[in-house]
């Protein structure tokens, strides 16, 4: 029998948080830990996660008391929790979550090995390092302004494609976001290093990267910008699709369209969060941009790609919303028509700036869920509308994996997914689709040979 050990992590949020576990495996690795996807076979279990909303910290509470049935008969075992939830409520989640070993921020995952064998291995004469607590769990929550993981080998698994932190933390301040008191500042990768592990990435077959960032357009190191490394990115010989996600509307420069633009690489396809159409409450929310500053730069990606795909995040039901500032925020979504949109009811969140505001200019539950439901209905119309006009169009899918009620599942260039029949040999590979149906959201198709490829969204 092996007696290797095992590492089981489950993820929660958002790609930083994918990208983080990917971190976590690959200095787990380096310590001799094997990956596994069975929580029964792990000796270390942790749970990596988010801290957006209230919802997913419950979310990840019930999930752990879950975990601890896989403890049964093998008290070896830790389970861990990491990541902005783990950063936010520090030891308290000690408390919250029975049976918790270790509760660990997202700056400190070098110290995962070394935190490991002090709870395996506890030696009583010697204090554990970090925040030994009553309850017997270890908490790390250190901010270190210049970890930036450099030198970590990630381990991978999503084959041709790969996510690339460029930037952790975020130096903005919108009052609803807890990242910055979780993530700390923005801290940038060397270019060279990141350059260096695309062509890296792409000697293992990768074709698609995505450069990561809270705020992933304010990157600057040493001179260099973020459309300066776009383009270097886009020219690494072998990639064949760069995104990143996701940008601030400001600093989205000419300069950042032209990259777009002018680099065949670079996926015509951009998430630019917009949060609110009324510019009174993105003075609330400290977005430090109107709504008229937001549609110019949406007008210049137009003008540069007429094809783009756009998508965009918006929270409705923000302390003070008033109907008429609610009502600007479905007219902006009429007057851009985004391809895709993720769109959330307000989620208080506990050391936020916004928490501070007058409880009277709260937004009751069922007047933001009725806000909520009327804009879901809006950009679903809207979607189907655009993804009905594609049909018939021939794409280039990449193929990444088998769809659960049979045949492949890919995404086209504009980031829009497409289940079509086809044998599993393609994934990884890219695959010339028609259009045939869609269900508003997601595409079917049909593989064809031989067909010119039309450069839509
Ligand atoms: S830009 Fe605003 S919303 Fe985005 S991570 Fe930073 S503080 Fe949060």
């Amino acid at each position: 029998m092996s007696t290797q050990k095992k590492a089981y992590i489950e993820t929660y949020g958002c790609q930083m948080n994918i990208s983080d576990t990917e971190l976590m495996h690959g200095i787990l690795a380096a310590e001799g830990y094997a990956a596994t996807e069975k929580p029964e076979d792990a000796d270390v279990i942790l749970v990596n996660t988010c801290a957006i909303r209230e919802h997913a910290e419950q979310r990840v509470l019930g999930r752990v008391g879950q975990l601890q049935q896989f403890r049964r008969g093998r008290p070896d075992v830790v389970i861990g929790v990491t990541g902005c939830m783990a950063q936010r409520l520090g030891a308290d989640l000690l408390d919250r979550a029975g049976g918790v070993d270790l509760v660990m921020g997202p700056d400190a995952y070098r110290q995962l090995p070394e935190k490991l064998a002090a709870l395996r291995h506890p030696a009583p004469a010697l204090p554990v390092l970090g925040g030994a607590t009553a309850a017997g769990g270890l908490t790390v929550l250190t901010f270190d302004p210049f970890e930036n993981y450099e030198g970590v080998e990630a381990r991978r698994t999503s084959g041709a494609s790969a996510w690339v932190p460029i930037q952790r933390g975020c130096n903005y301040r919108c009052t609803y976001c807890i990242v910055p008191y979780v993530r700390g500042d923005e801290k940038n990768r060397a270019p060279e290093a990141i350059l260096d592990e695309v062509h890296r990435l792409v000697a293992d077959g990768v074709v698609e990267v995505t450069l990561l960032g809270q705020t992933v357009n304010s990157y600057e190191h040493d001179g260099w910008d973020f459309p300066r490394l776009l383009r270097a990115v886009a020219r690494v010989p072998g990639i064949r699709r760069v995104r990143f996600t996701s940008p601030h509307p400001n600093g989205f420069t000419r300069e950042l369209v032209a990259a777009m633009a002018e680099e065949p690489t670079v996926c015509k396809q951009l998430h630019l969060p917009v949060q609110s159409g009324h510019d009174r409450t993105l003075k609330r929310m400290l977005r430090r941009y109107t709504v008229q500053a937001y549609l110019e730069k949406i007008a210049w990606v137009r003008e540069a790609m007429p094809e783009i795909a756009l998508s965009t995040d918006v929270i409705v039901g923000f302390p003070g919303e008033t109907e008429k500032e609610y009502h600007a925020t479905l007219e902006l979504m009429r007057t851009v028509r985004f391809d895709d949109a993720y769109l959330y009811k307000y989620s208080l969140r506990d050391g936020t700036p916004a928490t501070r505001l007058p409880r009277k200019q709260f937004v009751p539950d069922d007047v933001a869920q009725t806000r909520l439901v009327k804009l879901i209905e809006t950009h679903r119309e809207i979607q189907a509308q655009i993804n009905r006009s594609e049909l018939g169009r021939t794409l280039e899918v990449l193929v990444e994996k088998e769809a659960k009620r049979g045949g492949l599942l890919g995404r086209t260039e504009g980031n829009k997914v497409v289940a079509f029949a086809g044998a599993s040999t393609l994934i990884g590979h890219f695959a010339t689709v028609r259009l045939t149906g869609t269900t508003g959201a997601t595409f079917s198709g049909e593989r064809v040979e031989d067909q010119p490829v039309q450069r839509v969204a």
